[in-house]
């Protein structure tokens, strides 16, 4: 006899029909020994709404009293599958966040779980009850019940938490797909359901827009070992498996805030090769990319910034030992490419990363982690970003000295570096993210501090940034040398970021330019591309034989992306999908 704990998301509770339906299916779960916690969403498009009818009184309604009004979507359904539930003969209770006390910060529209009482939840369970819980929500203090929500799509991170807090032997997230599948199934038809998926992919795929499991529910299952399947309320097919740690940590306290970052990891072997004055049309990187990987070289980090011009600077990573015959194959592209294009290499660099999957959706690290590299004086020369990882291209002469910054500044150990992948394949799924805006800031000084300074100001204003890109080319302003930086951020957080910079662009003394909505993002992800060759340039290929041009690239071990524009965005969705062979059933 086993505690599984099973969250119904909106549309599996969104009429009286389906929510018979899920009753059958807990009773089902009852009857073969399990004792069973359930949470719920509000039934079907609830929660758009109660927020619509919030927006007709007040366009501004206050924090405090959306979540009054949000809070009550669930506070239904629970009660009616608590009501099925007995219609079938099986005891049961319903509880709202408040009555199992679950705490959370007092930030309201996206607090974080700290803490989930469990003795309420067992009691009705020894009682041969099924407890039924309302997600998404919780209690700032047990002294005053104010009552707080999650953030949009929270009850799997309700669920999640429930699980972990309870020790459950299992976390089934019931939902109206037939699990995760390769890509968004509402663009691309024949994306295909994953047997499994690793926390790491599916966090990224998460941040990146398949909204079918919350990410932090992922962050949860990762950090405390929650074993969690996704699958389809409508059928018995097994749906995909969450590859989670095996170790079983039940949280006390600070359950979604105790770990940030899990530590430092360096990589010393790294050099760097910067192309600038590349031609921008499509097909250039394909081009490069994959003469590249058929000389077998694995390329590491690659970063694409935008120009003003018809060209492009182009600066990736390779292994040291791989610098010679790299050097090899980029000079003949420089050579067709004709005059202007230049070259420069750099043998000595190191790359510098934090790694945990508590920094997703905390903007505050990456900024942290540009600050203590500034405050020594160090200067980044590139940046990555993924959702559990921010890496830095510094000068190796640095390296030592960025590793003991990073590691007594966050408090953490330095880890080895990750392993490859063995036969695993390369790219496990794709996505498309066309909610962000670009922003692109003209001529920040080259020095230590400068991405600190944009950062910490947006961080502070609490705009995630997504894509972090700094031009190879250095324009030289009153005598001192320049670079621009682009970044993406949501389309919602613009005008907040906007006035956030206004001070930090005045302190760096900088030219603010352009705002861009008109792009979108996609990206493909997985653990088996880390040191394998051609899997940039495959997803290029796909992109320049659609002719569709690439505007910015960016890189993490285990994800690609592309910007492209908005009106390009569905389309390139689709040949990289079918360009990595997704729409072929996996084993
Ligand atoms: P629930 O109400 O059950 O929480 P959601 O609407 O939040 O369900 O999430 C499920 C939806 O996510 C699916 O209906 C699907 O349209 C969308 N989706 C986007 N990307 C993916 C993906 N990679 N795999 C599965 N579903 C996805
Ligand atoms: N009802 C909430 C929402 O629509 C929470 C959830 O469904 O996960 O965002
Ligand atoms: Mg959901």
């Amino acid at each position: 006899m086993g505690l599984i704990v099973q969250k119904y998301g909106g549309t599996s509770v969104a009429t009286v029909e389906r929510i018979q339906a899920v009753a059958q299916r807990i009773v089902q779960t009852v009857a073969q020994g399990h004792q069973v916690v359930v949470v719920v969403s509000a039934m079907g498009h609830t929660t758009d709404e109660l927020i619509a009818l919030a927006k007709a009184v007040n366009p501004q309604p206050s924090p405090r009293e959306m979540d009054m009004l949000l809070s009550t979507g669930e506070q239904v359904s629970i009660a009616l599958v608590a009501m099925a539930l007995e219609a079938l003969g099986q005891p049961a209770i319903s509880l709202t966040g408040t009555q199992v006390g679950i705490i959370t910060e007092a930030d309201h529209g996206r607090a974080r779980i700290l803490h989930i009482p469990t003795d309420r939840i067992r009691q009705e369970l020894e009682q041969g009850k099924v407890v039924v819980i309302a997600g998404f929500q919780g209690i700032s203090s047990s002294r005053t019940l104010e009552i707080t929500t999650l953030g949009r799509g929270g009850s799997d991170t309700s669920a999640v938490a429930i699980a972990a807090a309870l020790g459950a032997d299992g976390c089934e997230i019931y939902t109206d797909v037939p699990g995760i599948l390769t890509t968004d199934p509402r663009i691309v038809p024949d994306a295909q359901v994953l047997p499994q998926v690793t926390c790491e992919e599916m966090l990224e795929l998460a941040s990146l827009g398949a909204k079918v499991l919350h990410p932090r529910a992922v962050e949860i299952a990762r950090n405390f070992g929650v074993p969690v399947v996704v699958r389809s309320s409508w059928t018995d097919e097994p749906g995909t498996r969450l590859i989670t740690p095996t170790w079983r940590t039940i949280p006390h306290r600070d359950l979604e805030v105790a770990r940030l970052v899990d530590g430092v990891e360096l990589d010393d072997q790294q050099a760097k090769v910067a192309l600038c004055n590349v031609p921008d049309r499509p097909g250039v990187a394909a081009q490069l990319f994959g003469a590249l990987a058929d000389a077998g070289i694995n390329v590491d980090l690659i970063i694409q910034s935008i120009q003003a011009g018809a060209t492009n600077d182009i600066a990736f990573t390779v292994q040291r030992s791989d610098l010679a015959q790299t050097e090899q194959v980029v000079r003949q592209f420089v050579g067709q490419w004709g005059d202007p294009v230049t070259c420069h290499v750099s043998a000595a660099m190191a790359k510098v990363s934090i790694v945990g999957a508590g920094m997703v959706g905390r903007p505050g690290v990456a900024a942290t982690m540009f600050s203590a590299l500034g405050e020594a004086g160090i200067n980044i020369d590139l940046i990555s970003t993924s959702e559990i990882k921010v890496s830095c291209l510094v000068d190796l002469a640095n390296a030592t000295q960025a590793v003991r910054v990073l590691s007594s500044s966050f408090k953490v150990p330095v880890l080895p570096p990750p392993e490859a992948a063995g036969e695993m394949t390369p790219v496990r799924g794709a996505a498309l993210d066309d909610q962000q805006a670009r922003l692109v800031i003209r001529h920040v000084p080259d020095r230590p501090g400068s991405a600190a300074c944009i950062f910490l100001a947006l961080a502070q204003a609490r705009v995630s940034v997504d894509m972090i890109i700094q031009s190879e080319r250095v324009t030289w302003i009153d005598g001192r040398p320049t670079k621009d930086i682009a970044f993406t951020i949501h389309q919602d957080d613009v005008e907040r970021a906007q006035a956030a910079l206004v001070p930090a662009l005045a302190k760096l003394n900088c030219e603010y330019l352009a705002v861009d909505a008109d792009i979108a993002k996609v990206s493909v992800v997985g653990s088996g591309m880390v040191r394998k060759p051609g899997v940039a340039a495959r997803m290029f290929a796909s992109l320049g034989q659609a002719g569709i041009n690439i505007q910015m690239i960016a890189t993490s071990e285990i994800k690609i992306s592309c910007l492209v524009s908005r009106s390009e965005g569905k389309k390139a969705l689709q040949v990289v999908h079918q360009g990595f062979a997704l729409d072929q059933a996996t084993g």
